[in-house]
């Protein structure tokens, strides 16, 4: 009796392992959606609990944890692939990229020369790997984003670079959120 019991229950882990598996397998690092999302009509702020119930455990790292994706991974795979098209945050859906400042640095991080919405991304300096680095943050929900790094030589309008973690970014492909812009722009506030 217990023989078949335990035989069941291995055959239902190895199922829900498969499925897992399958699942893994087909689901996007970084978030596709068809429409623009409505953008914050302020600051987001939420507690630790909050973010955590909302972010994947890697966003929450990234986002909240200042952390790192790993370089050259699933998530520079997919980013590469991409074509035109908006970059949102995953924190609180604030516009902070588009495809248009998008550029292949070769760095393993989704590079771009620039926000395409300024007033969404602030400036930090921190020390973590012993000298001065430039932060970048979403303006909206405080959001680490990566690191911007200047005059590396790149043939660029600014000769910047925006290394961003792309696991921190919703894609919106162009032509998916037409409709959509219009009525999120106009819910754009003063700060
Ligand atoms: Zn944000």
């Amino acid at each position: 009796m217990m023989k078949i019991v335990f035989s069941a229950l291995f055959v239902l882990v190895a199922t829900l392992g498969i499925v897992n598996l399958i699942a893994d397998d087909k689901e996007k690092i970084i978030e596709v959606m068809k429409e623009k999302p409505v953008q914050p009509a302020g600051k987001v702020e939420m507690t630790d609990e909050e973010w955590k119930e909302k972010l994947t455990p890697e966003q929450y790292r990234i986002l909240r944890e200042e952390g790192t994706e790993r370089a050259n991974g699933k998530v520079y795979d997919e980013f590469k692939k991409q074509g035109a098209g908006t970059y949102y945050c995953a924190g609180c859906d604030a516009e902070l990229f588009t495809s248009d400042e998008k550029f292949d640095s070769r760095c393993g991080w989704p590079s771009f020369y620039d926000p395409s919405k300024a007033k969404n991304v602030k400036y930090n300096t921190d020390f973590h790997l012993g000298y001065a680095r430039t932060e970048v943050r979403c303006a909206v929900c405080d959001g680490h984003l990566g690191h911007v790094f200047e005059g590396e030589g790149f043939d660029t309008p600014t000769d910047k670079r925006y290394c961003i973690n792309g696991t921190v970014l919703k894609f919106v492909p162009a032509g998916g959120d037409s409709g959509g812009a219009e009525k999120g722009e106009k819910v754009e506030t003063s700060n």
